[in-house]
């Protein structure tokens, strides 16, 4: 039986294994130090030594001779160094079709509002300071003019996201007090946003009414109190319910807070500026709609169908909204400088709806009919032809593509897909390919083929793509 064959104790086996100090003293890494930090040689060193323990540990490779071991682990660090040196958030291209991928960021950006962002970040701004007084001012002035205009709302406050937009309105609103919201709109929206955890947050006392699947006029009217504080309708973002089912339209629930005298909120989640329904999507009203069926306040997302950057928008009357600028919640929950100017220079766009359709990717993405996005795949696929023998077979393929980001759940959008496979690589492995290549290339497996849907691909990115589908598919 040959040595290597016998299980030895650990310490045995490890032995030979060289030191982090030796190691800092070999040539290659003396050369890496010169070119790299040292916390980032060191951090690679360790690393590299630890998968390889890892691996020798219960019967892995055989012992080796210290200079074996050496050789093995100076082959190795120089890509520990590599993945270290690079940012850990890096460009994705989005071939899901999910047009507001929560996981790959939500909305990007129109170009007016990176380069706001990059104007903003790169200086100093009149972010609090008006120019004409000399004097201190709110930094909602550069959105809040705006956000009137486009919803009709009496007053609008901003803060980092529509969850905190909820949890200040219900903390400024509510605290101590009672909130009446239907069982079938306490609704969890992306794993930790829950309606129960926001309220008990909050300090507010939820107060549940009708069932999970019909909740009438009567139930809330029911149980309305004198401690009640706020009657609460809840967008369904993510999911849709059928059948034996009925829910109070926001116009009666408003009627209703209005006899008794008790304001009504409505949390949107995805907040339109753009009227979908004129374009073929209907069921999405846009906040101006939302507002004048009556409800005081309502709040919504910056990133999801306004295409904006993260935030969270408080619209409805002065009564109600005035008071949360003042809120100490505010402040915690402030919107940051970039993101004000990145809301500021993307609502500016909504100013014509043509140029919003143009310019807001989440607009253009979501209203490309079917030819223009099969187009972009015949595009992909006419660039890849080019290239014979990298063994892939590329078609157009029709499927469906969705808003995300808990818009619209009962819509789906015809769309073309790039349906990829390879004479010799199985799908999940071109697919783990693409997402670890760069850029990272995100699609979807469909029925044992691997989709790249050209509806959330711009076609400035067909270049990069083809290349990266080219390198994903050579087999060395
Ligand atoms: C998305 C969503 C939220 C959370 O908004 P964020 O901007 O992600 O904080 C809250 N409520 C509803 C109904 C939503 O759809």
């Amino acid at each position: 039986m040959s040595r290597g064959a016998l299980p030895m104790p650990d310490p045995e086996r490890l032995r030979n294994i060289p030191s982090v100090a030796s190691l800092l003293e070999t040539r290659e890494i003396r050369q890496a130090l010169l070119r790299h930090p040292r916390p980032v040689v060191v951090g690679a060193i360790r690393r590299a030594l630890s998968a390889l323990r890892a691996e020798v540990a219960p019967g892995g490779t055989p012992p080796r001779s210290r200079e074996e071991w050496t050789e093995l682990l100076l082959s190795r660090i120089p890509a520990e160094i590599a993945v270290a040196e690079e940012p850990s958030l890096r460009r994705v291209i989005n071939a899901t079709g999910v047009v507001i991928h929560t996981n790959l960021g939500r909305a990007p950006l129109p170009e007016e509002g990176i380069r706001a962002v990059s104007e903003t970040a790169g200086g100093y701004s009149n972010l609090e300071f008006d120019l004409a007084s000399g004097s201190r001012f709110s930094r909602l002035v550069h959105v809040e003019e705006l956000i009137l205009t486009l919803t009709g709302a009496e007053s609008a406050h901003v803060v980092n996201n529509n969850a905190a937009a909820v949890l200040l309105c219900l903390a400024g609103l509510a605290r101590g007090r009672d909130v009446l919201v239907s069982r079938g709109e306490l609704v969890e929206i992306g794993g930790s946003f829950r309606i129960p955890d926001i309220m008990a947050e909050s300090g507010a006392n939820l107060v549940e009414v009708g069932t999970t699947n019909r909740t009438r006029i009567e139930d809330y009217e029911r149980a309305a109190t004198a401690r009640t504080a706020l009657l609460l309708k809840v967008h369904r973002s993510n999911f849709s319910m059928t059948g034996f089912t009925e829910e109070v339209a926001a116009r009666e629930l408003a009627s209703l807070g209005d006899r008794l005298g008790i304001p009504v909120m409505e949390d949107l989640g995805s907040g339109a500026i753009f009227d979908f329904s004129s374009a073929g999507i209907p069921g999405t009203p846009t906040v101006r709609q939302a507002l004048a069926l009556g409800p005081g306040i309502v709040t919504v997302s910056g990133d999801k169908l306004l295409g904006g950057p993260q935030a969270g928008i408080i619209v409805g009357r002065k009564a109600l909204v005035d008071p949360l600028k003042k809120h100490p919640l505010s402040r915690a929950l402030r919107i940051d400088k970039l993101c004000l100017a990145a809301l500021a220079a993307t609502l500016r766009l909504y100013a014509d709806d043509r140029r919003a359709v143009a310019r807001v990717p989440v607009l253009s993405m979501m209203l490309a009919g079917e030819p223009a996005v099969r187009a972009r795949a015949r595009k992909l696929i006419r660039r890849l032809k080019r290239e014979s023998g990298a063994g892939l077979s590329l078609s157009v393929e029709r499927a469906f593509s969705s808003p995300g980001g808990g818009a619209m759940p009962d819509v789906e959008i015809p769309t073309a897909c790039v349906a990829v496979s390879h004479e010799t690589m199985r799908v999940e492995e071109l697919e783990a390919r693409l997402r670890l290549g760069s850029p990272s290339v995100v699609g979807r497996i469909e029925k044992g083929k691997l989709l790249l849907d050209m509806r959330t691909v711009r076609g400035g990115e067909i270049p990069e793509l083809a290349a990266a589908l080219l390198s994903a598919a050579s087999v060395e």
